[in-house]
C-alpha cells in the first residue's frame, strides 16, 4: 500500500476539480484583492475587480506576475499574511539575477509537504525506505522541500545537503539510503564518486532517484539510470510558486502530475502571452489556489513545455507538464538563431566515447558570434590517437550543426577539466554579456 496518497485530489473527476479550483479561485483573488497592494493596484490598473472572477475560464482576465515584478516588491511586498502568521522564509536561487523571498504559513509547509509526498509516493517510496536529500538546504527549497515530503511519507531521511561528494558516496553505501534526491548534474557527480572511492553500482542500493530544479534531456535520464542502477524521476518546482512538488512524474514517466488543487497551470504563447490549449508548447504559467503566504497570480515561470490533460495510465486525473524544454532565459541567440543548451545536450549525449560534461562558451569576435563546445572524453577516447579525436570532434561538430543549423566548434577535452556542480549547474558562458 503507498503511504501518502491523497485518491480523492489525485483521481478526482476532472469536472469536479474544475469546480473546486473555480472556488479556490475566487476566494484567492478576493484575498489578495484585499490584503496585498501590488494585486490590488494591477487588477486596478487592468479595470478588474474581484466580482469579475467567477472560476478558471476568467483566469485571462487577469494580469500576470513576473520575476521583475517580485524583485520590484521585494522582500514582502507580495505577502499576503501578516508577518505574524509567517513561519518560514525561503529564497529563489538567484540563477538570473537577484533572489525572491517567500514566505509560508504552517499550512503552506503542510500542502508543500503533502505535494512532495504525493509525487515520492506515485513512484513508490514508502515508510521503508531510507532518502538521502542531496539538494541543498537553506534558503534553498530543495533541501528542505525534500526534506518535509519524506518525512511526511515517513521515510527515514538523511538530511547530507551538499558538498563532500566523497563522505555522500560513503554515507549511501553504509546507510544502504534506496533513494537519492538531488540536481540531476550532481547525481552524474555522485556517480563519478562512486568509482573513485572504489565502488560499484552494486554496492549501493538506490532504486528511486528524484532530480529537479535544472533543466535535464532524457538522454541524461538514461544516463544517469546506468550509471547509479536507480529509476530516476522528474521534479518541478519554482520558489515563487512553492519550491519542488509542484509537480513530479509518477511510475510511469508519462510527464510530471500537477498537483491541481494547489495550483492552475496555464501555457502561453511566449511572444503573444495568449493562452494556448493542451498539446502546445509554451510558456508555464501558474496561479496558486490555496496559499496564504504569497499567493501567485498568474505568475510567469518562463520555463517551457507542454500540457497533458488525458488521464494517466497510473489512474490520476491530474494534468501533466512533459520535461521543461527550457528556460526562457537560457536560450542564446547565435547568429540570429534560437539555441537552448538542452539541444547541445541531446546531441552530446548520442555519442558514447564523451561524457555527459560539457561547456558552451559564447563570444563575439569581429562582429560575429562564435559558439565553442568544451566536451569532455571518455578515459579510453582519450588515450587514442590525436587523429580519432579530430575525427571525432569534426563527428560531433556535424551533428550540431545539423540540428543547431549553425556551426559550433568542438573542443575535446581531458577527463574531469570541466567544473562539477554541486547545485543547478552552470553550462553556459556567455561573453557577450560581459560586453554590454
Ligand atoms: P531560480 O529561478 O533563481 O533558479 P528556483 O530555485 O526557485 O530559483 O528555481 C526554479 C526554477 O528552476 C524553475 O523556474 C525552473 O526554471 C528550474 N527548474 C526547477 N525544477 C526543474 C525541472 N525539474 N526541470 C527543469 N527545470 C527546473
Ligand atoms: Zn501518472
Amino acid at each position: 500500500m503507498p503511504n501518502y496518497w491523497n485518491e480523492a485530489m489525485e483521481c478526482m473527476d476532472p469536472e469536479e476539480m474544475r469546480k473546486l479550483q473555480d472556488e479556490r479561485l475566487m476566494q484567492t483573488v478576493k484575498r489578495v484583492y484585499e490584503n496585498v497592494p501590488f494585486y490590488r493596484k494591477r487588477m486596478d490598473e487592468a479595470g478588474i475587480t474581484p466580482e469579475d472572477i467567477h472560476g478558471v475560464e476568467d483566469l485571462p482576465k487577469l494580469p500576470f506576475t513576473t520575476k521583475a515584478d517580485l524583485r520590484d516588491y521585494y522582500p514582502f511586498g507580495t505577502f499576503a499574511a501578516p508577518m505574524e502568521d509567517i513561519v518560514r522564509i525561503q529564497a529563489s536561487s538567484g540563477t538570473t539575477g537577484k533572489q525572491i523571498i517567500a514566505g509560508y504559513t504552517q499550512n503552506d509547509i503542510d500542502n508543500w509537504d503533502e505535494c512532495v509526498a504525493r509525487g515520492l509516493t506515485s513512484i513508490g517510496v514508502t515508510r521503508k525506505d531510507k532518502v538521502h536529500v542531496s539538494y541543498g538546504y537553506g534558503l534553498f527549497t530543495g533541501g528542505l522541500g525534500a526534506h518535509g515530503g519524506a518525512s511526511k511519507v515517513g521515510a527515514a531521511v538523511v538530511p547530507a545537503s551538499v558538498g563532500n561528494t566523497k563522505r555522500q558516496m560513503t554515507l549511501l553505501h553504509d546507510l544502504q539510503s534506496t533513494t537519492l534526491c538531488c540536481t540531476p548534474s550532481y547525481a552524474l557527480h555522485l556517480a563519478e564518486a562512486l568509482q573513485e572511492v572504489g565502488l560499484t553500482k552494486e554496492d549501493l542500493n538506490l532504486q528511486y532517484g528524484v532530480f529537479g530544479a535544472e533543466p535535464w534531456t532524457e538522454a541524461m535520464r538514461t544516463e544517469i539510470e546506468n550509471k547509479l542502477g536507480l529509476k530516476a524521476y522528474d521534479i518541478y518546482g519554482l520558489t515563487e510558486v512553492l519550491g519542488p512538488g509542484v509537480s513530479m512524474e509518477c511510475s510511469e514517466k508519462q510527464g510530471m502530475h500537477i498537483q491541481a488543487d494547489h495550483f492552475i497551470a496555464e501555457i502561453v504563447d511566449p511572444d503573444t502571452f495568449e493562452p494556448l490549449p493542451a498539446g502546445q508548447e509554451g510558456e508555464l504559467v501558474f496561479t496558486t489556489i490555496t496559499k496564504e503566504g504569497m499567493p501567485m497570480i498568474r505568475y510567469r515561470t518562463k520555463d517551457l513545455t507542454v500540457l497533458h490533460t488525458e488521464r494517466c495510465a497510473c489512474g490520476r486525473t491530474s494534468p501533466r507538464m512533459e520535461k521543461i524544454r527550457a528556460r526562457t532565459d537560457d536560450m542564446l541567440i547565435i547568429r540570429g538563431v534560437n539555441v537552448f543548451p538542452s539541444q547541445i545536450e541531446s546531441v552530446i549525449l548520442r555519442h558514447a566515447e564523451v561524457e555527459p560534461h560539457y561547456m558552451i562558451y559564447v563570444d563575439r569576435v569581429d562582429n560575429t558570434d562564435t559558439l565553442e563546445i568544451h566536451i569532455e572524453v571518455n578515459e579510453t577516447t582519450f588515450s587514442d590517437q590525436v587523429k580519432k579525436l579530430e575525427d571525432l570532434a569534426r563527428e560531433i561538430s556535424a551533428d550540431i550543426q545539423s540540428v543547431l543549423g549553425i556551426k559550433a566548434a568542438v573542443l575535446l577535452v581531458e577527463p574531469r577539466s570541466i567544473q562539477r556542480s554541486e547545485g543547478k549547474a552552470v553550462r553556459v558562458i556567455d561573453k557577450r554579456k560581459l560586453y554590454k
